[in-house]
């Protein structure tokens, strides 16, 4: 089915506000949650309506917290989101980082104890769209899903890396993805009848590589989905250096931040998130800048592609998904709409009306 983005973020906002979000927090989970799916990153878009409302419901995750600055240094700030949900966190946490580097030319947040903080690139974009570069490590902690390389045990989160840097007079670079080889929201969508995973991307604890999303789920008969059930791992990509980013990005967001690793032990959900922010104009002349990445953005693009193949920037595929999907509406497959139609109906939501 297809629906259009603004009937989609009404949608999502109303069943937020009748799950016992304020207005404003409501429409932005929606906001975010459909910005997600108009990049094209379907995993981290409204897919995951019916987990947050779980959550929201279980506790796990708390309506309208107000994120509290721990510390706050002239470039620094710990920010705690004290499990409130990430599409306040986020870009607040930003927000936060932005002003502190226009500031003093550079700056770090932490942020910690945040709910699920969605799509990284959404905070490289948030910065680059106020001028700035910035780097984003992320974990999750309480979320054991990835094996290292040369094994085959869980030891890190999906541990997103993101980082943002604006050209002036055009759009920014964005390089945002899992450490993962695939993000576990990219598991569940295969396992709902969405894209098919590419080969090998699993691994089973025998060691046999797979792309069945039962190896992360189990048996995949219910429409219920818990990574607790599968016997085996996602892998971290590109081998051995993937590996130690996804170790970085543990270090960085769930140490340094206080936000806690993926694990060992149960441990309450949550996404830790460790940001640089730089003013470019900190670092000198901005005709200087401006024409170095132009010429060299240009030098890039130009490089020859493979037979049948395409240059692109980081930032780019996304950009055309969200042009197409703005304009004909955002596709989900019907599994995914029959759980948001569920998801909506003890709030006497009927989702239907929202996609005239
Ligand atoms: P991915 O593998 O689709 O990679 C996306 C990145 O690669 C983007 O920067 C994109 O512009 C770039 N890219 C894609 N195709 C390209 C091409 N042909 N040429 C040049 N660049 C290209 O991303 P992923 O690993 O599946 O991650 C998906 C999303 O999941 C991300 O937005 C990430 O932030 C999010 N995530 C969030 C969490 C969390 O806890 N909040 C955890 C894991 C992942």
């Amino acid at each position: 089915m297809q629906i259009s983005a603004s009937g989609l973020t009404a949608y999502v906002r109303d069943i937020f506000s009748h799950a016992g979000c304020s207005e404003a927090e409501a429409e932005r989970i929606g906001r975010y949650l459909v910005a997600a799916n108009l990049t094209g990153h379907d995993s981290h878009g409204v897919i995951r309506v019916p987990r947050y409302v779980s959550w929201l419901q279980e506790g796990e995750v708390e309506a309208d917290k107000t994120p509290e600055v721990v510390t706050d240094g002239p470039a620094f700030a710990l920010v705690d989101a004290h499990y409130g949900f990430g599409q306040t966190a986020g870009p607040f946490a930003t927000e936060l980082g932005i002003r502190k580097a226009r500031e003093n030319g550079v700056a770090i947040v932490a942020l910690r104890h945040a709910g699920h903080l969605g799509r990284i690139g959404e905070w490289a974009e948030q910065a680059a769209a106020a001028g700035l570069v910035s780097v984003h490590f992320v974990n999750v902690a309480g979320s054991l899903l990835v094996a290292p390389f040369g094994s085959v045990d869980r030891r890190f989160s999906t541990a997103p890396f993101a980082a943002g840097f604006p050209v002036q007079g055009a759009e920014p670079v964005i390089l945002d993805f899992a450490t993962s080889a695939v993000a576990e929201g990219k598991v569940l969508v295969a396992s709902q009848g969405g894209k098919a995973l590419p080969e090998g991307v699993l691994i089973e604890p025998d060691g046999r590589l797979s792309s069945d999303p039962a190896t992360l789920y189990g048996p995949l008969d219910g429409p219920e989905r818990d990574n607790l059930k599968g016997a085996g791992a996602i892998r971290a990509f590109g081998e051995h250096k993937g590996s130690g980013l996804a170790l970085l990005c543990e270090l960085l967001a769930g140490v340094l931040t206080g936000s806690g690793t993926a694990g060992p032990g149960p441990r309450r959900f949550c996404n830790g998130m460790l940001s640089l922010y730089m003013t470019p104009e900190a670092f000198g002349s901005q005709d200087a800048m401006v024409q170095e990445t132009r010429a060299y953005l240009d030098f890039f693009k130009g490089a020859r592609p493979v037979p049948g193949g395409e240059v692109l920037l980081p930032g780019e595929p996304e950009r055309r998904t969200r042009a197409r999907r703005l304009a004909d509406g955002v596709p989900l497959p019907d599994p995914v709409w029959e759980t948001l139609l569920a998801a909506g109906r003890p709030f006497g939501l009927d989702g239907e009306a929202y996609r005239t």
